[in-house]
Order: C-alpha cells, then structure tokens, then sequence
C-alpha cells in the first residue's frame, strides 16, 4: 500500500508506523552518544549491560514484574527479532503454536520458519472478544506456545486481567508457554489499562514478554526490541539472537537508557495525544458510514465497509487509494480463515492530527457506497 502510496499520493495510514518525531530528550542525546567511539562497536550480544538493567528497571516500574539482567534479558533487533528468536528457540518441528485472530502479520511466518504448525483462535467477529472456551479446543498435548498481542494490532483489544487469569489457567494446566507481544504496551484508552501476563502469578517462569522502543518513543526505524523471559528459556533464546544478528544496534541502545528513564508525564502526554488523533479517526469513520469497533488500546482501526455494500477489501482498499486519497491494509492480510477480514481494512491513527484531519476531509468528502 505504501507504494501505491507512492503512485497515487494519498494519506498514508496504512503502514504502523508514526510520522511525528520522536520526543526531544532522545533527539538531544544522539549527538553526544555517537561522538563515543564504544557506541560505534558490537555490544554484547545480548545487549549492553546498561541498556539491559534499564529494560530490568523498567519492567519493575511498569510491568508489575522482577526481573534479573544479567540472566532474563535479551536485547534484539526490535520486537520482530525477539518474536522470531523466541519461536525458533523454544519450539520443534511440528509442535503447535495457539495464535488468536486476526492476528499481527509477523506471526505465521515465525511459525514457518521455525517448523511449528500454527493453530488460530479467531476472536468474535463483532468486537473481537476472547471466546475462552474455543482457546481450551485449541490446545492440544502437542502445543508449546500461545502467542498474545496485547494491547492488540489489529483488533485494539486491550487483554483484560480477568481474560489473562484464565489464559495463565490454561498455560499452567496444559504446560503451555506464553509469548506475549506488548509492544502497544502505553497505548490504552479510558476504561482500559494494560496488564502483563508475566506478572500473574505462576507465569513468570512460562511467559516471554517482548516489547521494544519503536512504538512508544515513536523510533520505529531504530530496530530496538527485547525479550525477557526466565533464565532457561532466555539461555536458549539468546543462542539464536546470537547467531541471527548478533546484537542490536549499539548507539540506540544507549539512546534506549534514555528513553527508558523518562518521566511519568512522558506517558500521561503520550496516551493523551493518541486519545486525541483516535477521536479525530473514529468521528470521520463515523460520519463516513463505515463500522468499526472502537480500539481500547493500540492505534489501529479495523473498519467494516459491508454497511457500504463492499463485500472484498482489496476493491476496498484501491478505491480508498485511488479515488478517496487514504491509504488502508486490505482486512484479509490478518486472517488465514476464508472469508476472515472480506470486507474490512485497517487504518492506523500514529499520525499528526493535520494527517488525520486531512485523510477525514477525504473520506467525508465525498460518498464511500460501493456504486453497483
Ligand atoms: N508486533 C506488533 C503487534 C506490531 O504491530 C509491530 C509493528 N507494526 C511489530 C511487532 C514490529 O515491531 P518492531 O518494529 O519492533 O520489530
């Protein structure tokens, strides 16, 4: 889509990523961190000792969760390589990996890389809510790993603890392992709040919680993630960290120290930004006909245009590109199940409120029935 974006010229709100800079205290620190010749050269591998004890301090702060540097984190090459890394080390051939849908795109393919067969859990249609007794059918005595996203991309699900009690039920009864995926995780909206499922007790030695800079600094090209996890399991991940790309970029971990210490108010101001961009998406959607569910977390949309008559999203998608101006990801992309997605496409709101303002000009401008 970005580059028919390139063709076309629309508004971009397809591809995740922002297009504000990232926050002043990181952009001030760059220069003095790269004039230090040891921030020129490999870290170790499985990150500086600073930037490790940082993620360490910070999940303590924020995530309810105590974790040893030295032996439960791995620092990666964004959230990518950790999920990757995390499912090459941790399954084999053939073992099952519980994966809920629609899910983030990187996830079947990890499965295929590492060999393990992907099982989905699709989440309800209409808001997209957890049927935990379809996560009970899914697992089998050859699953070794549930893959959670949380707050959610696409869905904007925001997992809420009650949901993740009986996840961590399930994971202690079945001996499952829980990859969770948080890299949304200071995007939440009023009445929601984010929960990490390591911090439940009796998940701390069967969860890998990943999460990385690029979301929430606003630092997507950065490629800064982690994965923290209990020893065992962290001395396996770390040996294909290792060998995959050795370590992740030196001066933006130093850079990362940074981010990572900055104040409370930093993530007040940032969810109170990201309340105001959603607002301005969700009244245009509104006024343009389209359904959605309304995001609890995350900045993603899925829109449903079938109350417009459209019944494919990449006819969707092209006419929202080509005669609208407003770039969007057809809805299949996030599901394998037929027919999953059809008439939907995923907007993201990681935009400027004048981005915003400009793609709703766009779509109220003008009618978005599909013309027989
Ligand atoms: N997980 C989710 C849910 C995402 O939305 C994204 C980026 N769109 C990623 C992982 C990729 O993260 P990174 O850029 O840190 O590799």
């Amino acid at each position: 889509m970005t580059r028919i974006g390139a063709e076309v010229g629309g508004v971009n709100l397809a591809q995740g990523l922002p297009d504000f800079d990232p926050p002043r205290e990181l952009l001030e620190a760059l220069p003095g961190i790269l004039s230090q010749t040891r921030h020129h050269q490999y870290s170790f591998t499985w990150g500086s000792p600073e930037f490790r004890q940082a993620v360490a301090e910070k999940c303590a702060r924020f995530n309810g969760m105590k974790v040893d540097p030295q032996s439960e984190v791995t620092i990666t090459c964004g959230v990518s390589e950790a999920l990757a890394d995390a499912l090459l080390a941790l399954t084999e051939p053939g073992d099952e990996v519980v994966i809920l849908e629609p899910w983030y795109e990187n996830y079947l393919p990890a499965c295929v890389l590492a060999g393990a067969r992907p099982r989905f859990v699709p989440l309800s249609k209409s808001d997209y809510a957890l049927d935990l007794s379809r996560l009970v059918k899914a697992v089998t005595n050859k699953t070794r790993l549930m893959i959670l996203n949380t707050p959610g991309n696409p869905s904007g699900r925001v997992l809420n603890r009650e949901e993740l009690t009986e996840i961590a039920r399930l994971c202690q009864r079945f001996g499952v392992i829980a990859v969770v995926d948080e890299i949304y995780e200071h995007i939440w909206y009023e009445g929601h709040r984010h929960v990490s499922l390591a911090s439940l007790p009796g998940m701390e030695d069967r969860t890998v919680t990943v999460s990385g800079l690029g979301k929430t600094y606003a630092v997507t090209g950065w490629r800064v993630g982690w994965a923290v996890a209990a020893a065992p399991l962290t001395a396996l991940i770390r040996k294909v960290h290792d060998y995959v790309t050795l370590c992740a970029p030196s001066p933006f971990q130093a850079a990362g120290c940074v981010a990572l210490a900055l104040p409370d108010s930093y993530y007040e101001d940032l969810r109170r930004e990201y309340a105001k961009r959603r607002t301005i998406l969700l009244e245009a959607l509104t006024r343009s006909g389209l359904g959605f569910t309304p995001p609890e977390g995350s900045y993603y949309v899925m829109v449903d245009a079938k109350p417009l008559g459209w019944k494919d999203d990449w006819a969707l998608v092209n006419f929202l590109a080509r005669k609208v101006g407003v770039l969007a990801v057809p809805g299949t992309s996030f599901y394998t199940r037929r027919g999953g997605g059809k008439s939907r496409a995923r907007l993201n709101f990681a935009k400027k409120a004048e981005t915003l303002l400009e793609a709703a000009r766009r779509m109220c401008g003008q009618s978005l029935r599909l013309r027989p």
